[in-house]
């Protein structure tokens, strides 16, 4: 029997892949823009540290993880998000003495054992910034141009973003108790999911996909109600410099982002579009995750934009995700021209001119409908007679115009 690709994984094959290189490409640019730097971290880390960096009581280390022991018997766990291992690289190479502040990106692959859906994967990929030691509201804002500035570039539109601010240590835990005050009587009226985290987590029963047209939770307290001084302070300032920046967004009190560690700000990306509806990237402020994992106190601030959902939002807005990237130049040759042939292809590859040439010992006419089905932009046929005189035809493939040429001045033509 053969061998398939394990459930919830996918090949991203050769027509796909140029859309990929598009995003990542852009990404990297717009990042870059923002004097980011790219930092690579292990796919897989100590459990611990998802346990500690991501927190105990969330739904992805109670379920979803790729945890495993090694030979030598410690727990392993792929990885299901990137900040954890960002922080915990941060911490160990002692990046925090380059100065603050510290602006980070990746791209990265995650692993999560979940129901899967259209747009979801256990093996799924992400894109995100880390910015450490601001706790100032323009650190906030500045992720949230960066996006705008990356869909922007991509040409995306009706990605909407929604904001809201989750508090601090100061006021969550008083908002806690009148949440769970008010949520108690109407346990049993909500998904399972939620009473399991009614005790662990509360703040997700917020944002839960079964619950959310229900009267309980349209109508429960929320903590943008609820902030101290300082969190309504940072809140107001970092709406103020959208509105200055004229960035739009809508206050969603019912955001909660699903991971432990955030405080103050979150906001997500969400999709306008019918059919590709949901959330395309999640960010937020994490002031107490360097802490916890044995930093001192530093604040910072971040996002992860989901690949695949962002490719979908683009193939449902119609965007033309190319398919296979064409080649300049095949080159069509016979076996008493072939070590010439692959000459000349290897000068013009050195060159930036991509080219190919008979790798099959194949005929005229199988060689002809070869340079078709790689789109070849140009041809050359390359025979003995060719070779002697230096007098070659051009061709251009989708018109089947021809030009004389020297073959010594093919380069210069294909340039
Ligand atoms: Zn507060
Ligand atoms: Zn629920």
């Amino acid at each position: 029997m053969q061998i398939k690709a394990p459930k919830g994984t996918k090949d991203i094959l050769p027509e796909q892949t140029p859309a990929w290189q598009l995003v990542e490409t852009a990404f990297c640019k717009t990042c870059h823009n923002y004097n980011f730097q790219e930092i690579r971290t292990p796919t897989f880390e100590q459990t611990e540290l998802f346990q500690r960096g991501v927190g105990d009581t969330t739904d992805i280390v109670q379920k979803e993880m790729y945890t495993f022991p090694d030979k030598a018997g410690r727990s392993m766990t792929l990885r299901p998000e990137g900040t954890a291992g960002v922080i915990r690289a941060y911490l160990e190479n002692g990046l925090a003495s380059a100065g603050t502040p510290l602006k980070l990106y990746y791209i990265l692959n995650n692993f999560r054992y979940e129901k899967m859906g259209k747009g979801r994967y256990r093996e799924f990929n992400q894109m995100g910034c880390e910015l450490i030691g601001s706790s100032e509201p323009t650190a906030d804002v500045e992720l949230i141009s960066l996006l705008y500035s990356f869909f922007q570039n991509l040409g995306l539109k009706n990605i909407k973003l929604k904001i809201n601010s989750i508090g601090c240590p100061n006021c969550k835990p008083a908002y806690a108790k009148i949440l769970k005050d008010y949520l108690r009587p109407h346990l049993n009226e909500l998904c399972e999911d939620c009473q399991d985290r009614f005790d662990r987590n509360p703040f997700r029963i917020l944002d839960c996909k079964i619950d959310c047209d229900s009267d309980i939770i349209k109508n429960a307290p929320l903590q943008k109600d609820y902030l101290c001084s300082d969190c309504q302070k940072h809140h107001n300032r970092v709406l103020e410099q959208l509105d200055e920046m004229d960035l739009e967004y809508e206050i969603d009190g019912h955001i909660v982002r699903g991971l432990d560690y955030y405080s103050r700000t979150v906001f997500e990306f969400v999709s306008e579009n019918v059919g590709t509806q949901g959330t395309i990237c999640g960010g937020g402020r994490y002031d107490g995750l360097i802490e916890e994992l044995g930093g001192s106190s530093t604040p910072a601030v971040g996002f992860a934009l989901g690949v695949e959902r962002l490719l979908l939002e683009m193939e449902s807005q119609n965007h033309e995700l190319a398919g296979i990237a064409p080649t300049d130049l095949y080159i069509l040759s016979f076996p008493d021209t072939i070590n010439q042939a692959a000459k000349i292809a290897y000068q013009l590859r050195n060159q930036g001119i991509s080219a190919e040439y008979d790798l099959m010992n194949r005929s005229f006419k199988a060689q002809m409908k070869y340079a078709n089905r790689i789109k070849a932009k140009y041809l050359i046929v390359l025979g003995a007679d060719e070779l002697k005189t230096k007098k070659i035809k051009l061709k251009r493939m989708v018109d089947g115009f021809e030009e004389d040429i020297n073959l010594d001045s093919l380069q210069a033509k294909l340039k």
